[in-house]
């Protein structure tokens, strides 16, 4: 492909020359996402870079960049806000990256309480949406402000509110796609049911995602607490009997061992030294409950006030999720991170056993999640120190030997990152959408195409 003769064509075919963006600057930009947050992501993806970015407006325009792409073999990588961490939206292989953001708008949000979005809406519009009619996201990233739906689909899992929601496939949250497959000329889908699930987190590799129906669940008054513990242990066992205990009504579940409290600079002052450190998004009506509650079990409340939102200050959600190694490596950058589901009923033991191992190379940091079973589990983005490729790998293992799963967030393919489906349905799909591999390439390692086949 030359870049030029790509870019006149393309703009000819959305009749809008701004929207097929060469400039190098924004080219580059708009080929990134959160990828250094990984030193080994870090040296394989640095140059990756798309040719040319194209920003339809509507699935029509889609389609004809599709089908002009799919003539001319040209790789097409979706991209919402940029916000994933793992390379996600890099485009490995050049062409075209499809800026979906400027497709933004809420069709409806149902009586039931499903929205209808186009994939550009940022999520923080959407909740700001749904609670003025009562409803509020099930779960959602820390990066709620500026992630897009239809990215959070595509290359999310869940985040607050997934302690009571369960994540983005559980509890039929997601209810339904329509997507463009990658043809001659691209078929728009309907899937719901079992078939969302093949293009669920498939990182954009089996097809494009234009509609989404979201569900979501009735608006909470919610209050923001932080409640500081002498040990980690202690912080543990409270945060863990509010958790799973289903008389409280709550959004967010986070226990930080110290040091990592200390490297919140701008809440410095809710952080007392040397303490690990529970941040609760409680049920209002329950706040003064829990202030009893945390006070009984030794613990030192040092903020409990109302949620108002985004706007929020501090907003404690920028603190938890993948935010907490953002903080971290602004500190240190030798942290990165690892991302880990514990065992319940083995957990305190599996604790000892990484501490004993590694010490203050691995810090934990627990964000407590229900699985698709209703089982509150104890999920773990722990943060670790960056030596070397062989030391990171060396804790993994050590994880996985003692029964703690770990997503290897240092891998660019979706196998390795831990979402991929064991029945293949995702596999499969990207056989009757993407025949030919020109969606986001690279990305689905068990992947080979079969260039004779075209349809299913
Ligand atoms: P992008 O990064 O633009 O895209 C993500 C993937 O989806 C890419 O593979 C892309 O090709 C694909 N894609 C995008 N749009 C479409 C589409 N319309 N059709 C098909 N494929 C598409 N994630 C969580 O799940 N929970 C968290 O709590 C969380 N916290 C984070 C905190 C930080 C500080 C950072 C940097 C990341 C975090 N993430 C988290 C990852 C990421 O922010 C979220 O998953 C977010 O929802 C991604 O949305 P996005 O619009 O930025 O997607």
């Amino acid at each position: 492909m030359v870049p030029s003769e790509a870019a006149s064509a393309l703009a000819a075919l959305l009749g809008d020359a701004t929207r097929v963006i060469t400039t190098p600057q924004i080219v580059a930009r708009l080929s990134r996402d959160f990828y250094w947050y990984s030193p080994v992501l870090r040296a394989q993806l640095d140059d990756k870079i798309a040719d040319l970015i194209v920003q339809p407006v509507n699935v029509d325009e889609i389609t004809r960049v599709l089908a002009w792409c799919y003539a001319h073999q040209v790789p097409v990588t979706m991209r919402g806000a940029g916000t994933g961490n793992y390379g996600q939206c890099v485009p490995t292989s050049g062409g075209v990256v499809l800026d979906l953001s400027r497709m933004d708008r809420i069709e409806e949000i149902t009586a039931d309480g499903v929205a209808v979005c186009e994939p550009g809406v940022r999520l923080g519009v959407l909740e700001s949406e749904a609670r003025m009619q009562g409803w509020e996201l099930r779960c959602y990233p820390s990066t709620l402000a500026k992630a897009t739906v239809g990215g959070f689909v595509a290359g999310g899992s869940g985040g607050i509110g997934s302690v009571a929601h369960g994540g983005l496939r559980d509890f039929n949250t997601v209810r339904a796609f329509d997507i463009l497959t990658m043809e001659p000329t691209p078929r728009l889908l309907h899937l719901e049911g079992d078939d969302m699930h093949s293009v669920l987190h498939a990182w954009g590799t089996n097809g494009i995602i234009v509609r989404i129906w979201l569900a979501l669940t009735p608006s909470v008054d919610w209050s923001q607490c932080v409640i500081a513990f002498d040990t980690f242990a202690n912080a543990f066992d409270f945060a863990e009997s509010i958790a799973v205990s289903d008389a409280w009504t709550k959004r967010l579940a986070t226990v930080f061992e110290y040091p990592i409290p200390s490297y919140f600079a701008p809440i410095a002052s809710y952080m007392p030294p040397e303490k690990s450190i529970v941040f609760l998004l409680i049920a209002t009506a329950q706040r003064d409950a829990l202030i009893t509650a945390a006070q009984t079990a030794g613990g030192s409340v040092t903020l409990a006030a109302e949620y108002f939102g985004m706007k929020t200050q501090p907003l404690l959600s920028d603190y938890t999720w993948n935010h907490t190694t953002l903080w971290a490596m602004k500190a240190d950058p030798a942290w990165t991170y690892l991302q880990c589901g514990f065992d319940p009923t083995r957990v305190r033991e599996q604790f000892a056993n990484l501490k004993q191992k590694f010490g203050d190379d691995f810090l934990l940091h627990i964000e407590f999640m229900k699985n698709g079973s209703s089982v509150v589990i104890p999920g773990a983005i722990p943060v670790v120190r960056f030596t070397t490729e062989e030391r990171l790998n060396e804790m993994i293992a050590a994880c996985r030997a003692d029964g703690v799963s770990v997503a290897n967030p240092h891998v660019n393919h979706l196998e390795g990152g831990g979402r991929y489906r064991e029945d293949n349905v995702q596999l499969l799909a990207k056989h009757r959408y993407d025949a030919k591999g020109l969606l986001n390439p690279g990305k689905m390692a068990t992947f080979t195409p079969h260039p004779e086949q075209t349809t299913a």
